[in-house]
């Protein structure tokens, strides 16, 4: 078989641990094989990081910008220990973080749903989409120990002369203090992204924050929802039958839960961050939980929703054969695959990405999967705990069947 030719250069972002590790087995068994692979490759892993003092994370972010299309892998974010343990200069922001930041993109994570995957959730079945606002908050905020007895304030001094000054804390002793911020541009554009992804898959669309206690920054969030959903979307929502609805976060957790899913769940950027994880082992395993970043000028981000799987990474290191899944890092390459295919308008390689997945699926069905997945089949279902090599092989020739 002739392998299928690319035109425009995929952005690919290599990552660490495991990941690393599958991301490599990926490529060599079911895309290498098949396709005349074009990308243009970033190493972000921590070691790469460090070396280029985080420059090439800035790279990938605008060769993502330039080509429209990227593939990332897990990487880690450093913490203290991460610092000790990689002696590192500095503690690197998040790759993720300094990403979606160039990008000001929107992430949308969805399962995997299978038939014999049974969720956590029994009343969900169908898939929730959480839409993530990947934009400022926490994420981009400025935050201090403070060391002792001492007045915090809020200042802002604006270019035309408005300014306001508040105490924030009164301290008494040591304690914390943190600044964040977001921009009404950025609010739009997510509730831009929110609306066209709902019009596009045709769900229902949830929006929750906090609006109650958070009466200027939350309220802020919910007003813009409201106006842009009443100026560009009501009518195109009605005339396909699908619905807005705001509420409070904790009032959407209940409802979330109560819910038979098929809907999508916008939130802001730390609440989204939290409940991805929440939903996505709720559905089944973080391990079947895909990611995109779609930013307002149409360029594309695909990843796995879930970390470096750091814990199985050390049982390799010991010697033992890896069994971590790879179904949401293959679902990374399909997407990103895909939508190349489309933007450059290349049939044959839109029509591998939808022959990996089924692949995927067909493997899956059979009863072959790896151990995060067998606990979760339905009693009677026949299902078989393989080593990730083992996994990619059936893949392999579940693949090879179709093409
Ligand atoms: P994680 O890597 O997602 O792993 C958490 C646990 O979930 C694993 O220990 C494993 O459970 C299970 N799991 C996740 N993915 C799996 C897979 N593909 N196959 C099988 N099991 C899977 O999260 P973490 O341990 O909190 O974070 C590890 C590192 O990843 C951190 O350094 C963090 O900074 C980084 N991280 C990166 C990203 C990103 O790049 N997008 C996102 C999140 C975290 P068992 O051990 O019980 O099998
Ligand atoms: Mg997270």
């Amino acid at each position: 078989m002739e392998k299928i030719k690319m035109i425009t250069p995929l952005v690919e972002m290599d990552g660490d641990e495991m990941t690393r590790i599958l991301w490599k087995m990926i490529k060599d068994e079911l895309l290498s094989p098949f396709i005349d692979l074009k990308c243009e490759y970033y190493d972000l892993s921590l070691q790469n990081r460090e070396a280029t003092k985080d420059k090439v994370t800035y790279d990938a972010a605008y060769a993502n910008k330039k080509y429209g299309v990227g593939v990332k892998c897990a990487t880690i974010t450093p913490n203290k220990q991460r610092v000790e343990e990689y002696n590192l200069t500095e503690m690197w922001k998040s790759p993720n973080g300094t990403i979606r930041n160039i990008l000001n993109g929107t992430v949308f994570r969805a399962p995997i749903m299978t038939d014999f995957i049974i969720p956590s959730v029994r009343s969900w079945k169908k898939s929730i989409t959480i839409a993530r606002h990947a934009y400022g908050d926490v994420y981009k905020a400025t935050e201090f120990r403070v060391p002792g007895k001492g007045v915090a304030k809020l200042v802002f001094e604006g270019e035309n002369g408005e300014s306001f000054c508040e105490t924030i804390c009164d301290y008494d002793g040591a304690g914390v203090l943190q600044g964040q911020f977001n921009k009404d541009s950025s609010i739009k554009d997510f509730a831009h992204a929110c609306f066209k992804f709902a019009l596009d898959t045709k769900q229902d669309l949830w929006f929750s924050t906090k609006d109650t206690i958070s009466k200027q920054y939350d309220q802020t969030f919910k007003l813009i929802f409201e106006e842009i959903y009443n100026e560009f979307y009501k009518e195109a929502f009605e005339a396909a039958g699908i619905e807005y609805f705001y509420t409070l976060i904790d009032d959407a957790v209940a409802r979330v839960i109560r819910s038979e899913g098929g809907f999508i769940w916008a939130l802001k950027n730390y609440d989204g961050d939290v409940m991805s994880d929440m939903v996505s082992t709720a559905f089944g395993s973080l391990a079947m939980m895909t990611s995109v970043l779609v930013s307002p000028d149409g360029c594309f981000e695909y990843e796995a929703a879930h970390g470096t799987v750091t814990r199985h990474y050390y049982r390799y290191l010991k010697g033992e054969e890896p069994t971590a899944n790879p179904m949401a890092l293959i679902y990374a390459w399909t997407g990103a695959l895909r939508k190349r295919g489309e933007l450059d308008g290349i049939a044959e390689l839109v029509s591998f990405a939808d022959k990996l997945e089924a692949a995927c699926m067909t493997t899956l069905s059979s009863g072959i999967m790896t151990k995060d997945l067998v606990n979760l089949t339905p009693d009677g279902f026949e299902a078989k705990a393989v080593k990730t090599s083992e996994f990619f092989s059936a893949i392999r020739e579940n693949l090879e069947k179709t093409l």
